[in-house]
């Protein structure tokens, strides 16, 4: 896959946020090139992983979590 931008992606060790979407654990967090963030679960991660990827300068993603959009 080619995109324009390539966000920095991090890993961590444990991620304390919960999904913007539906309140579960988060497994992503996304830091946007516009300011603010956003948190994901993986379920939500995997499904929005194309508007992640084009809007994120920094994505942190929980330590064992296989992103879709990596
Ligand atoms: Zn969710």
């Amino acid at each position: 896959m080619t995109t324009l931008l390539s966000p920095a992606i991090d890993t961590v060790g444990e991620m304390t946020e919960r999904c913007d979407r539906c309140g579960a654990a988060a497994k992503l967090e996304v830091v946007l090139t516009s300011g603010g963030d956003l948190a994901f679960c993986g379920h939500h991660a995997n499904r929005h992983h194309a508007d992640i990827t084009k809007v994120a300068s920094m994505i942190r993603i929980e330590d064992g979590f296989e992103w879709a959009g990596k």
